[in-house]
């Protein structure tokens, strides 16, 4: 096989890679975002209650999550949770009826950005506090995952789903326009996993070579890919890091660098893309699979 269509095959691989993952996840643990955040929603009922904390399924596997996100980032987000997965399949069915006729895209001036981020802190903190007062029930079928359950399940229910589905609808609009409108804007999960400490696996911006680091953030190409509408470009710290708990972990900013410049890193050691990834899939089944919390 020639050397240029060996490059041109990883390069396709490369560039699927994520959304086969997200296939994958999507067969094997689809409710999985709605089962963690279940374990939020128990445990401030529980509170609420005065009763006992104890480990129900869903806390388990919110526990599982966090651990998994505090050493790895937001993987999960990234490329395992349906949920996400369902964003990016929306918009990406956008921007091609954009293209085909012709429309601009939407943005938003930075500052909004920012104001709308923390959106999703009021929805997480209005969910608790309902919770705490009247208890999970409450809130059934009122939640877009709730409705989006019941849609991926084959059989979907619409009565008593109806506001459910109707959020559900609103959000759609969103996605349609912005990429990862609800994970950035909304997700009362995505706000918990935002407010954990940095990861230990980090994302970083800059190979350590002092020549290349200078040529960087001309092109932006880093900050055009970004779901999560991170400047990385821009971003210029002492140790290099992208700090922001905002981060999807989709890595789709080291796809498109011409440079190769941000990488995961692990105790200062810059490691390859694909088998770490790769490795981080594998060992995030097996803690499933172990924990009892796929579909099979
Ligand atoms: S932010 Fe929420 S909806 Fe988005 S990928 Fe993360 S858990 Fe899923
Ligand atoms: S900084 Fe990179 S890995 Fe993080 S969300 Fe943006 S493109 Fe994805
Ligand atoms: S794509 Fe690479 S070279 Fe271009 S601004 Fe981003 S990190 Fe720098």
């Amino acid at each position: 096989m020639k050397i240029d269509s060996k490059k041109k095959i990883i390069l396709l691989v490369k560039r699927n890679l994520r959304f086969l993952i997200q296939l994958l996840f999507f067969i094997l643990a689809p409710g999985l975002f709605s089962a963690a955040f279940g374990g939020v929603k128990t445990a401030s009922s529980l509170i609420g209650r005065g009763e006992v904390l104890e480990i129900t399924s869903a806390i388990l596997t919110l526990l599982v999550l966090l651990a998994f996100t505090w050493i790895f980032g937001r993987v999960f987000c990234g490329m395992v949770c349906s949920f996400g997965a369902f964003g990016d399949l929306v918009f990406t069915i956008g921007e091609l009826v954009r293209k085909k006729l012709k429309l601009k895209k939407v943005t938003i001036p930075k500052k909004t950005e920012k104001l709308l981020s923390y959106l999703k802190y009021v929805v997480l903190v209005a969910i608790l506090a309902i919770c705490f007062f009247q208890g999970q029930k409450f809130i059934h079928g009122k939640s877009p995952w709730d409705a989006f359950a019941q849609l991926i399940s084959g059989s979907p229910r619409f009565k008593r789903y109806e506001i459910g589905y109707l959020i559900l609808f609103l959000i759609m609009i969103g996605m349609v326009l912005i990429p990862r409108f609800f994970c950035r804007f909304l997700c009362p999960l995505g706000a918990i996993f935002a407010l954990l400490p940095p990861p230990l696996l980090s994302l970083k911006k800059f190979s350590s070579a002092p020549s290349t680091h200078r040529a960087c953030g001309r092109c932006q190409a880093c900050s055009s890919a970004c779901p999560a509408g991170l400047e990385l470009n821009k971003e210029d710290n002492p140790m290099d890091v992208v700090t922001s708990g905002e981060c999807f972990r989709c890595m789709k900013c080291a796809l498109v660098c011409p440079q190769k410049k941000p990488a995961l890193y692990l105790a200062g050691k810059r490691l390859p893309l694909i088998p770490m990834v790769a490795t981080i899939l594998v060992l995030f089944i097996a803690l499933l699979i172990v924990f009892g919390l796929t579909r099979f």
